[in-house]
């Protein structure tokens, strides 16, 4: 068989379609109930005790920190009220001996730290003001509540949520390591830091980064209504939802607002579908879940999510290059190769070792419209040390690569059209906007993506043409800084029975004494790069 027959072989074992789609949904519909009446499901449908969206006239100032995989992300967010906000941030990564050590104190007492550094730096009035209170009241907890910050701790690890700012951690993923952690409260090993350096911090809210999206986006999103979903596709892929309490069957143990009768639910999505009653498995997907430390687990996200793409793609290609019958990025000699030299691979080449190629080798592939696909053989040639590759190589490498961002497209409209359909709001009546806010490298830099996700939606049961043409959706802009924020706001109400827009009264009080200064450190002083100073979206 030639190249061109065995690749147009293997792209047709990753077609995903629209029949397949269909039956999907429905299966994720069916998953989606079984996880909101008991434990231990594919889709653990975990409650969030977050129990509603905002409006975008939520005001106030708050602080947020990130504690990603790799760097920690400590953050002011003044909301304004009309779906703007002003944020402040400094980023800094997480020292590698921290992420193994000993005690968990060592790992939070560093982030304890870097709050304390942010709050001297940006809104050192304040932290003063505080200083010089705590000194001059009589009782060591004589200070008052109105004198401190709210804040969100977006925790992106598995952690059993049992209230607002509480959640005790399953186990770590992403190359941490410290035993003495696991079972512990988050959120209390971090306040009790904050409180050794006596800093006027409350860990108000523990949150989960597709909850920040969720809330980011309906603050942001003009509307009567709120986004319906929150998603994420990066490094992994998960979404966070708005259902009615009635639905959820399962016992729930600590306190929440039932005002609204809606709890946002983390889905834990990528856990789709484990069993494989209708997900997609060629034996590349079988040989990548073997790789991994947990085969059977998190089996629709292996399909879907940037930390897997390019592993998956890598398999096929070196599948392919053992075929004797096909010649891929090899040649007989120079005369055979538009570019006049002989493919070869460098024996060290990533293309060799497990997990060596990065996802984005797919957007690089995906975006190459040049008509003899010079940039995608440059990017070949660079990254994969593949000397001299044919246009006829890079032709299979572009079509492959093609067939496994697509499919994941595809599935990723699995997930959206189930939650659009679950929502019920396709048939209220009205012709209203209906908001997906999504973040992530993948959704946010893959060509095309998004374009794909609709197509796939438009031939949805329930959704269609029409369906589709409502479903808005958006990327969250710094949507883990302003969605901690918010569900910080969220924890403050619930607290004091407090109406929204009067929360840290006496702080803006004092900030307008000071003369704006902390709007004034919220425009200017940013100095983490991919963050805007003083951003206003709306
Ligand atoms: P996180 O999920 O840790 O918050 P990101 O949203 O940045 O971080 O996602 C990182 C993932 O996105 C990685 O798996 C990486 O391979 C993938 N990625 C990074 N850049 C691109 C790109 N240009 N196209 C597709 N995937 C990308
Ligand atoms: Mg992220």
């Amino acid at each position: 068989m030639s190249l061109l027959a065995e690749t147009e072989s293997i792209v047709k074992q990753f077609e995903f379609t629209d029949n397949d789609v269909n039956k999907s949904v429905k299966e994720f519909l069916r998953q989606m109930d079984e996880g909101l009446e008991k434990d231990g499901t594919s889709l653990s449908q975990i409650p969030t005790y977050v129990t509603g969206v905002p409006k975008g006239t939520e005001k106030g100032l708050y602080m947020a920190v990130d504690l990603g995989g790799t760097n920690f992300r400590v953050c002011s967010v003044k909301l304004n009220g009309d779906t703007t906000f002003n944020i402040t941030s400094d980023k800094v990564a997480v020292p590698k001996e921290l992420m193994r050590a000993k005690k968990a104190e060592e790992l939070f007492a560093f982030l304890a730290l870097q709050i304390k550094k942010f709050l001297e730096k940006h809104h050192g009035d304040h932290f003063e003001a505080h200083i010089r209170r705590r000194m001059t009241v009589s009782s060591p907890d004589g200070y008052r509540d109105e004198h401190v910050f709210h804040m969100g701790f977006t925790f992106s690890f598995p952690v059993q949520q049992v209230g607002i700012n509480k959640g005790t951690l399953i186990r770590w993923t992403k190359g941490f390591d410290i035993p003495d952690a696991i079972g512990k409260d988050v959120c209390a090993l971090l306040q009790t830091e904050i409180d050794k350096l006596h800093l006027p911090v409350k860990v108000a809210a523990l949150v989960n980064d597709t909850v920040g999206t969720l809330m980011a986006y309906s603050y942001t999103s003009p509307g009567s209504h709120g986004a319906v979903l929150g998603a994420i596709f990066g490094t992994g892929t998960n979404g966070a939802y708005v259902e009615k309490l009635s639905n959820l069957k399962k016992p729930l143990v600590g306190e929440y607002d039932t005002s609204t009768g809606d709890m946002v639910i983390n889905i834990e999505w990528g856990s789709f579908d484990n069993q494989l009653n209708v997900l997609p498995n060629t034996p590349w997907d079988e040989a990548l879940d073997k790789e991994t430390p947990n085969p059977g687990i998190q089996m629709y996200e292996k399909r879907v999510s940037g930390m897997f793409l390019g592993e998956l793609l890598r398999l096929v290609i070196i599948d392919l290059m053992k075929n004797p019958n096909v010649s891929l990025f090899r040649d007989e000699n120079s005369s055979t190769n538009d570019r006049r030299s002989t493919t070869d691979i460098a024996e060290t080449s990533d293309l060799y070792k497990p997990w060596g190629i990065d996802t984005s080798i797919l957007s690089h592939a995906a975006g190459d419209h040049t008509p003899k696909l010079s940039v995608l053989r440059d990017t070949l040639q660079e990254n994969l040390q593949i000397s001299a590759p044919a246009y006829e190589d890079a032709q299979a490498f572009k079509a492959i690569a093609g067939a496994i961002g697509r499919r994941a497209a595809r599935l990723a409209a699995v997930a959206i059209g189930a939650v659009v359909l679950k929502s019920g709001r396709l048939s209220d009546g009205t012709n209203d906007p209906i908001d997906v806010g999504v973040d992530g490298s993948l959704v946010e830099n893959y060509p095309y993506f998004e374009d794909m996700i609709y197509e796939a939606l438009r031939v949805i049961d329930g959704i269609g043409e029409e369906g589709a043409k409502r479903i808005r959706i958006g990327l969250a802009q710094d949507g883990s800084g302003v969605g901690a924020a918010l569900i910080a706001l969220v924890a403050r109400t619930m607290e004091k029975n407090a109406p929204t827009d009067e929360v840290l009264g006496e702080l803006r009080t004092e900030a307008k004494a000071a003369g704006s200064k902390d709007t004034a450190a919220a425009t200017t002083a940013v100095s983490d790069e991919s963050d805007k100073p003083g951003v206003t979206s709306a």
